[in-house]
């Protein structure tokens, strides 16, 4: 069998070893017993002659020098030579045979100064018990010889010396003999059982130091730091990799303490540690920091737990320590990347919300007027020229809309108003937008649709003109002068409606066509003359995929291109119009109409006019103003206005902290908030409502959404704070 330290596995020839050891033992032993059996024996012999001297022989008249001189002689001559071989030779096995032969003589001539006393010959009985000892039963052989010979010689010639008596019978030797083989019998077998336990003990011997050597192999070359601690947090056992992780020896560790290598902030949580190992707790995993020997700090990642005796006493703590330093390392540096990174994206989404602001006032005012014009009855003249300069405004805004929308898509924060939408008018909407372009460019721009009001998508509208608008401009925009584009629709299964933009234009390389909806990749068209920045199409990619449908393309070079958005159908809803003209008309009811006063806090001047205009034909509402905070704040106390609305670029108080302050008096608090500003970002909005506003509405005002949310916005404590972004 070969050996298997890490298994256990017994090696055969440890356990011959082990037994060998311990039969050798066992023989030297003896051996060293019979040497001083042997000597006390002679002194007894000595001593028992010079007792025995006074009598005589049985029949025979004896002298006191024969017995003395007989013990002293007989007695030395036996017991000399086997005294001396055990010195020179212990172990061996003509020593042990030598001393069975001396001592079965020596029982032999004890016998005989005795007078063939029958007690003495139990001396021949223990002699074979004490030579048992060997577990050697072959030295019972040369013994039982002796005891044999001497009984049948001494028997037969001088009968007296061994039996007492002048004349013995020939069975009576055969008796002792017979009496001496019986017990060998036994003593045989007895011998036999322990070699056979000798020898198991040397093969679980064995087996036990192959599994503790298994165990010491693993615990020494673990790829990771092991160390046995006592209760006092003493180390008592390390292995290698411990002692290279914390640049201390084997030695040097022994003679510390665990707290002594530990860095001063973890030293308390590892008491904690033990405190919990000690209370129960299975096992306990921390990061922690040790100090190494040459004082440089590391992050380890440690698990320890408690080993117990066998009646469950707490012994010792084991721990399965691991250098984490690297990665602690790395992930320092990510952290501090990602906080460069979020810093980074922080300034940025400051420096979007500040431009969208900046570009969002002006806008509000072109928007703003441009729809009040609309709607004093103006000549068809003027009215296309009002839609121009609405679209215009709408387009401006819908620019500056998609940078923020890569912002918020970067971010995961593009927030959808998903509703059942009119293709119909969304798709006219949009080609109205486009005619101009394609006039300019003299491209021919047939719609083959008879889509009607009837057909709903389920959409964001602005969202889904937006892809709508960048899917014809790029047609138009990369279709040679005098081209054409076809705008077409197909049902197609499952519901879903497509709505397809086919171009003459140069069409898109197969093996550009991957590309195509990767952000900023212009598949070259940045060397051509037409502009553009490469986000639109990963823009429409990632709207349509938020609202649930499908965007994709099929196109040869120099065979045209021609992209379809798949969007689900869904079906008609009540019409939001006429819930509006139902509020109008409720409005317009004079006698039953409830008196309201509004603040309105503002420093634009254009802002200022325009809310005041819009809500001039309102009626029962009456309009107070204010241009600074403060004063809003005062108007606000004085009046108890019905509703504020409240612009956050101030120039005393930032809008905010006049909510804030309106939030904090008694007075003021129940008045609702409308926060009308140009900042359309999510956190921007997310602050204000937790702030307290009941509603949130954004810069150019949509003149339905600001008619609604107006109207619907009461001092109710139950009232649902509400965020419409235009
Ligand atoms: P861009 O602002 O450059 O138009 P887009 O994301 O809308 O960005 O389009 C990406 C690229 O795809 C364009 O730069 C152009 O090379 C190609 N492309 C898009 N639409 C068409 C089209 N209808 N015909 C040919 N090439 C197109």
């Amino acid at each position: 069998m070969t050996e298997n330290p890490i298994s256990g596995e017994v090696s055969a020839d440890r356990a011959d070893k082990l037994f060998q050891q311990h039969l050798n033992e066992t023989y030297r032993n003896t051996d060293h017993l019979f040497e001083k059996v042997m000597l006390l024996q002679w002194l007894a012999c000595i001593i028992l002659a010079l007792m025995m001297s006074a009598h005589t022989w049985v029949g025979e008249s004896g002298q006191i020098g024969t017995h003395v001189w007989a013990a002293l002689v007989l007695g030395g001559a036996i017991s000399v030579f086997p005294v001396w071989m055990i010195r020179v030779w212990p172990g061996r096995t003509c020593t042990r045979y030598v001393v069975a032969v001396a001592q079965m003589l020596m029982s032999g001539l004890l016998i005989g100064l005795t007078g063939g006393r029958i007690e003495t010959h139990f001396h021949v009985f223990g002699s074979l018990v004490l030579l048992s000892f060997y577990r050697d039963w072959r030295v019972l052989i040369p013994a039982t010889i002796v005891v044999a010979l001497d009984h049948f010689v001494r028997g037969a010639f001088w009968p007296a010396t061994v039996y007492g008596v002048s004349n013995a019978a020939t069975w009576r030797s055969f008796e002792h003999v017979g009496w001496v083989v019986f017990e060998n019998v036994l003593l045989v077998i007895s011998c036999l059982r322990s070699i056979e336990e000798m020898r198991s003990v040397a093969n679980r011997t064995a087996a036990l130091e192959a599994s503790e050597r298994g165990a010491r192999l693993i615990f020494e070359q673990a790829p990771i730091g092991m160390a046995v601690l006592g209760l006092d947090e003493k180390f008592a056992q390390v292995n290698t990799r411990f002692c290279q992780m914390v640049g201390y020896s084997d030695q040097e560790l022994r003679q510390r303490t665990a707290e002594e290598i530990t860095f001063a902030e973890d030293i308390e949580p590892g008491r904690q540690c033990a405190r919990s190992l000690l209370d129960g707790m299975a096992r306990y995993t921390s990061d922690k920091r040790y100090v190494h020997n040459s004082g440089r700090v590391l992050w380890a990642s440690r698990t320890a737990c408690l080993m117990r005796d066998l009646d469950g006493k707490p012994e010792q703590f084991l721990l399965m320590v691991e250098d984490i330093s690297d990665r602690k390392k790395s992930e320092r540096e990510l952290r501090e990347a990602k906080d460069d990174a979020d810093r980074a994206n922080q300034a940025k989404s400051e420096f979007l919300s500040r431009m969208s602001h900046e570009l969002r006032t002006p806008l509000n005012a072109i928007l703003g007027f441009g729809q009040l014009l609309e709607r004093q009855n103006p000549t068809d003249a003027q009215r296309t020229r009002i839609r121009y300069i609405i679209s215009a405004g709408r387009h401006l805004l819908n620019l500056i809309n998609e940078v923020l929308d890569i912002s918020r898509i970067e971010a995961g924060n593009l927030q959808l108003s998903l509703e059942p939408v009119s293709v119909g008018e969304v798709l006219q909407e949009t080609l109205d937008l486009m005619r101009p372009l394609a006039a300019d460019r003299t491209i021919d721009l047939s719609v083959m649709t008879s889509l009607d009001s009837s057909c709903y998508v389920l959409a964001d509208r602005q969202r889904l003109k937006q892809v709508l608008l960048n899917l014809f401009t790029n047609a138009v925009k990369y279709t040679p002068i005098g081209g054409k584009v076809t705008v077409s629709d197909i049902f197609c299964g499952e519901g879903a409606l497509r709505l397809i933009v086919t171009d003459t234009g140069p069409g898109i390389p197969v093996d550009k066509l991957s590309r195509l909806f990767t952000p900023f990749d212009r598949l070259g068209a940045e060397s051509s003359s037409v502009e553009g920045t490469g986000l639109g199409l990963a823009l429409c990619q990632r709207l349509v995929h938020a609202m649930g449908g499908t965007v994709g393309v099929s196109s040869t070079a120099g065979n045209g291109s021609t992209f379809w958005v798949e969007l689900p159908l869904t079906q008609s809803p009540l019409e939001r119009l006429a819930e509006q003209m139902s509020g109008a008309q409720e409005r317009e009811q004079g006698g039953q109409v409830e008196r309201r006063q509004i603040l309105y806090i503002e420093d634009n001047l254009s802002n200022l006019t325009l809310i005041e205009q819009m809500l001039a034909d309102e009626p029962g509402v009456e309009l107070i103003t204010a241009m600074q905070g403060q004063m809003g704040l005062d108007l606000a106390r004085q009046h108890l206005p019905d509703l504020i609305l409240l612009d956050l670029h101030l120039p005393d108080i930032p809008g905010w902290e006049v909510l804030a302050r309106l939030q904090k008096e008694d007075a003021t608090r129940g008045i609702p908030v409308i926060v009308i500003s140009a900042d359309a970002t999510a956190r921007q909005i997310d602050r204000l409502m937790k702030a307290g506003a009941s509603a949130y509405l954004t810069k150019p005002l949509d003149m339905g959404e600001f008619y609604r949310v107006v109207s619907e916005t009461k001092a109710s404590p139950t009232a649902t704070p509400e965020c419409v972004a235009a």
